[in-house]
């Protein structure tokens, strides 16, 4: 970097708040229109120095998520990205997930994204629906020449449609989270995939993690 660009934090003492670092990245984004900021467009039309902010919020990421702004590996997702999240929070809580849990673990993706492409979270979970539930034009993914006529990993529409057939129970036990959140389901084969199990409908089913651990082989 020359020392042209280099910028003064604050003028005599007073040191800058954590709103006015944040105001300020959403200033830049906003006077151009920008879901983002990245770091060197910053650099030339911000106000700090990006190194304060990422250091004050301990990631440039972070900061960006804080002033309510997109972060970039959030751009340009695609719709299976963000549909593999919608399943995995599916998957976490029993149930449909609500908005507010795109916030947390063990979701990877803001609302953000979301609303963008879809215009709202149920609009999303619509949008979800529709797609996991078109299983017709699925063809099966990866077959392993000789030995399996599928691959190993169940595809998205595969693991919905199991998870929705066990109503989202353990086979097992009985267990559920959306009765207790400790429990954690897995999409798990019959007959191990090792052991020449085909990874199709008839084959998978839903366990938890305590029965799924007690076999091998899976
Ligand atoms: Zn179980």
């Amino acid at each position: 970097m020359s020392t042209s660009q280099f910028k003064v934090e604050r003028v005599q003492g007073a040191p800058v708040s954590d709103a006015e670092l944040l105001e300020d990245l959403v200033l830049v984004a906003r006077d151009h229109g920008w879901p983002t900021v990245g770091l060197r467009q910053y650099e030339k039309l911000g106000k700090f120095s990006h190194t304060t902010i990422s250091r004050r919020f301990g990631s440039w990421n972070k900061a960006l998520q804080l002033a309510g702004l997109i972060t970039s590996n959030e751009i340009n997702l695609s719709d299976e990205a963000l549909f593999e999240n919608i399943l995995v929070l599916w998957q976490h809580f029993g149930r449909q997930p609500r908005r507010s849990e795109l916030a947390r673990a063990p979701s990877t993706i803001s609302q953000s994204p979301y609303n963008r492409r879809f215009g709202s979270w149920l609009a999303s979970l619509d949008a979800f629906v529709t797609y996991a539930n078109n299983v017709g034009t699925e063809s099966p993914a990866n077959p392993t020449p000789g030995v399996h006529r599928t691959g190993r990993d169940p595809s998205l529409r595969l693991r919905w449609q199991v998870l929705q057939r066990d109503r989202f129970t353990c086979c097992g036990c009985g267990a559920s989270p959306a009765l207790s959140s400790t429990v954690e389901l897995h999409v798990d084969h019959v007959i191990a995939w090792s052991n020449g199990g085909e990874t199709v409908l008839e084959n998978l089913q839903t366990l938890c993690s305590a029965c799924n651990y007690g076999k091998s082989n899976t």
